[in-house]
């Protein structure tokens, strides 16, 4: 009998709000069943790195929308070792700075920007078996995944995540400015966007991380897909 998760069709969705431990439980789970990875959030930052380098102010929406289609963006799908390139130079550091972080909300809000990186992410899809994380892949960029998650967590525990995640990145300035409420303004900025905001789906199993450890959400998240797809049917 086939590895459940290994049906190549096989695709989990992780949406949920910043700092929700998105990237360590996505990644763990398709480590755990052998499926490939995307971090769509990375794409949208390098987006992001681009109009900044760029000198495109990102809050002129029409600028960004008219350069939405020039930067060239490839993102790996391993998930022991992802990858983030932006013209075929590696970005991986960049699109962590505080100035992207600051930026992408408004960037990502831009339909133009939106329609661009869904192509690309659809085309991955088609690749096989599959964990993808962001804030519309089970409401927009794969509405038919074979399993869609809300991963969550209390707002205290996603700013006290990212500001680790910060000082591992070797961003001390920023953990400062890190607080709970420049992680709120994210979020209701995503979340209140009319193109395709970050959404709740009636289908989603939400998982709220906020007393569990990246072990014991990443066995949550493996137990609901062997559940759903047994014995490795769609
Ligand atoms: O997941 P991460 O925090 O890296 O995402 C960065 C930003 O990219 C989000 O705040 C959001 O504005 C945008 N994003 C999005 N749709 C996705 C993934 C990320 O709009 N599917």
């Amino acid at each position: 009998m086939p590895e459940p998760g290994r049906h190549a069709s096989t695709v989990i969705a992780v949406d949920g709000p910043s700092g929700s431990g998105k990237s360590s439980v996505s990644r763990g789970v398709a480590q755990r069943l052998g499926l490939r990875y995307l971090d769509t959030g990375a794409m949208y930052r390098a987006m992001t790195v681009w109009m900044l380098d760029h000198q495109i102010s990102v809050d002129d929406a029409s600028e960004v929308a008219r350069t939405a289609m020039v930067p060239r963006i490839d993102a790996g799908s391993d998930p022991s070792a992802p990858t983030i390139t932006l013209d075929g130079v590696d970005v991986s550091g960049a699109i962590r700075e505080p100035r992207v972080t600051a930026a992408v909300s408004a960037v990502s809000s831009v339909p133009e920007v939106r329609a661009r990186l869904l192509r690309l992410q659809r085309a991955a899809l088609g690749g096989g078996g599959i964990v993808v994380e962001g804030r519309d892949i089970g409401s927009v960029v794969c509405p038919e995944a074979t399993l869609k998650i809300f991963l969550t967590a209390s707002p205290e525990a996603r700013a006290a995540r990212r500001s680790l995640e910060l000082s591992g990145a070797g961003h001390v300035e920023a953990i400062e400015t890190t607080t709970l409420a420049d992680l709120e303004r994210r979020d209701a900025i995503d979340s209140t966007r009319e193109s395709s905001p970050l959404t709740q789906t009636a289908d989603a199993f939400v998982v709220d991380a906020t007393y569990l450890s990246l072990e014991e959400t990443i066995n949550a998240v493996v137990e609901l897909a062997n559940s759903r797809v047994p014995g490795g049917q769609p």
